[in-house]
Parts: C-alpha cells; sequence; structure tokens
C-alpha cells in the first residue's frame, strides 16, 4: 500500500468514473460536435450562471488563455507574490501574453482591495506598464489551500470597476472552498468575469479543466486555445468523467478536509515539528524545526511507503484527496505518532 499525499493529482478514476467514459457520446470537438464536451460546458455555465465555457486539456492552459483574453502586450497583471501563474506556469503570462506581474506581498495568498488599489499603475502615467487585470487564486495553493473572504472579494470586484480592470479567478481548487465555506458557484460567477476550475485535483478525474466567462471575453476563447494548442476532438470520454465527478465527487471533499485537519492536530503534537499552517481545506504545510533533517524525516515515511513533498524553505506539504482512504489516514497518523527521528 503506496499512501501518497504529494498532491490530489495523484488519483485514478474509479470504477464508476470510468464506466460513465465508456458510455459517452463523442463527436469532433473542433467542430463543436462533440455532445458531452458540450454537456459539460453547457453545466458549468448555468452551475455559475455564466453565458459561456470552455473545456481545456490543464487548467494551466485555461489561465494562460484567460490572461491573454483580458490583456495586450506590456501590460502587467496583479496577483499575490504566491499565485500558480506566478510560479507555476513555466513564466507562461509572459511568454504567451507579454504581461509582467506585479507581486501583492498577501497573507496566505490572499490580499486586500487597498492593496489591489496601491498595485494598480495610474493609466496616464506612460512610464510604467498598463494595468488590465486582478487574478486571485481560491484555494489558494501555496497558501495551504487557504479560502478567501468573500466580502473582500467584493470590494475588489468594486475597484475592478472604477479602475477598468478584468477579474479572473484561478478557481484550481475552488470545489474545496465552496464546500468549506458553503458557498455557490453562482456567487462567484457574479463576481469574476472569468473563472478557471480544475477538474483533475480534488474531484478526481485523470484530466481537464474548464474556463468559464461572460459572453463578449469568451468570444476569442476558442481561437487562443487553438493557438496555445489545444483543440480537441473525440474528447467528450474525459467530459464524461468531469460530469461524472461534479455529480459525485463535490461533497465528498468534506471529508478530505476532515483528513486534513486530523493530520494537522497529530503534526503539531510532534516535537520535531516547528509549525503548523492554518488548515482549512485539503493542504497541509508545515515547518521541521531546524534541528531536523528533512532528509531523513522524509526517506523514514518514504521507507513506509508514504509520501509527501518539499516545498523548500524548510516546508512540507500534504494534499489529502479521493484515493486516500480511511485505512491509509489511520495507518498514516499511527505512523507519525511514533516515528523516531
Ligand atoms: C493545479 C493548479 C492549476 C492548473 O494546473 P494544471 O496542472 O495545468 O491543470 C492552476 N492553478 C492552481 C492554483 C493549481 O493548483
Amino acid at each position: 500500500m503506496i499512501i501518497d499525499l504529494r498532491s490530489d493529482t495523484v488519483t485514478k478514476p474509479t470504477l464508476g468514473m470510468l464506466e460513465a467514459m465508456m458510455q459517452a457520446k463523442v463527436g469532433d470537438d473542433v467542430y463543436k460536435e462533440d455532445p458531452t464536451v458540450n454537456a459539460l460546458e453547457e453545466r458549468l455555465a448555468n452551475m455559475f450562471g455564466k453565458p459561456s465555457a470552455m473545456f481545456f486539456p490543464t487548467g494551466t492552459m485555461a489561465n494562460q488563455t484567460a490572461i491573454k483574453l483580458h490583456t495586450n502586450p506590456g501590460d502587467q497583471v496583479i496577483c499575490d507574490k504566491d499565485a500558480h501563474i506566478y510560479h507555476y506556469e513555466g513564466g507562461g503570462a509572459s511568454f504567451n501574453s507579454g504581461v509582467s506581474c506585479k507581486l501583492i506581498q498577501g497573507d496566505r495568498g490572499m490580499f486586500t482591495a487597498e492593496q489591489v488599489l496601491e498595485a494598480i499603475n495610474p493609466p496616464d502615467f506612460y512610464h510604467s506598464p498598463l494595468t488590465t487585470l486582478v487574478e486571485v487564486e481560491n484555494t489558494a495553493n501555496r497558501g495551504g489551500g487557504s479560502c478567501w473572504d468573500f466580502e473582500e472579494l467584493k470590494k475588489i470586484r468594486t475597484v475592478c470597476d472604477t479602475n477598468n480592470l478584468g477579474f479572473h479567478l484561478d478557481g484550481a481548487r475552488l470545489w474545496n472552498a465552496l464546500v468549506a465555506k458553503n458557498e455557490t458557484a453562482k456567487d462567484y460567477g457574479q463576481l469574476f468575469d472569468t473563472i478557471s476550475v480544475c477538474l483533475s485535483k480534488g474531484l478526481g478525474c485523470p484530466i481537464g479543466s474548464v474556463l468559464i466567462g461572460d459572453e463578449k471575453i469568451m468570444q476569442n476563447a476558442m481561437r487562443i486555445r487553438k493557438i496555445f494548442g489545444g483543440g480537441m476532438r473525440q474528447v467528450g470520454y474525459l467530459a464524461a468523467a468531469g460530469i461524472y465527478a461534479l455529480d459525485n465527487h463535490i461533497d465528498r471533499l468534506a471529508e478530505d478536509h476532515k483528513k486534513a485537519k486530523e493530520i494537522g492536530q497529530v503534526l503539531s503534537d510532534l516535537s520535531f515539528i516547528k509549525k503548523v499552517e492554518t488548515i482549512e481545506t485539503n493542504i497541509v504545510i508545515f515547518e521541521l524545526l531546524e534541528r531536523t533533517d528533512e532528509a531523513k524525516f522524509l526517506k523514514s515515511l518514504e521507507d513506509k511507503n508514504i509520501r509527501l513533498s518539499g516545498m523548500g524553505q524548510g516546508k512540507l506539504r500534504i494534499v489529502t484527496h479521493l484515493d486516500y482512504t480511511d485505512e491509509m489516514h489511520d495507518r498514516f497518523l499511527s505512523t507519525l505518532r511514533i516515528l523516531e527521528l
């Protein structure tokens, strides 16, 4: 038994999901003729109360498309210093859209409307890049799966409106936030111009993300996805996994959150651990004491078939997910409790 807690992307499709995939009706999506892709897109557009949605192979491509739709080369995007679009998309914002990022020193991946106001370059001061987009991430990945305060997001929307800025949500793990905070997709649909969501994280699909947005901005999404190499054919088999996950795998995220909190409690009692960050969803970030040997810690877990990931700067990450069973959870907690370093 391998207990893989490196990420919620390590899950494999369940039997039910595989069956749904096998049954899918498909067609050529480049001609918009795949009925299952069309159904998935329509389902998500309705869920968020938006007119338009588009299926993407990855969250990165969906975010990169959104950035391209909102900006012109030379523009500046406001985001947190820990944002996925800045850290983990290969420099794509500058490569694909020719934009720079103005990084906000946020708290656990989140910031305030005031900080956004301060980060906007005056539009008539032509020496500075033109600010055109604000991007937020919910849950914030490097923020430890933290959830935004919806009231703060509303204030940022107002700042965007008064300053003529686009507002994009990287909602790779928005599902976790909706479950943890008892919010609805429609709340978010009302607030943002564009939203990307992942089906391949907590929802357990092998692949797939969707970009949801307003009619006007999404008009060009098809062209941008094509340019980025993301035109797909009979991908209804993959969209079927997405529909199955929306039906079956959202509510159960609460179990992942509960397990993450229980792991956090055990970790905070261990003598060699300095700090466990606040746990709101399925991500646990913790720090070892300086005297603790990180490589030795990881090795002693690896010897027991338990995998976590290092984030650098002495921080480690655990992510709970669909394939992390109750049995694995008991085994992991009891292993931690008796771990000698
Ligand atoms: C995983 C993730 C993405 C998208 O990643 P892909 O691996 O390209 O699907 C985007 N944003 C955040 C915060 C993520 O965690």
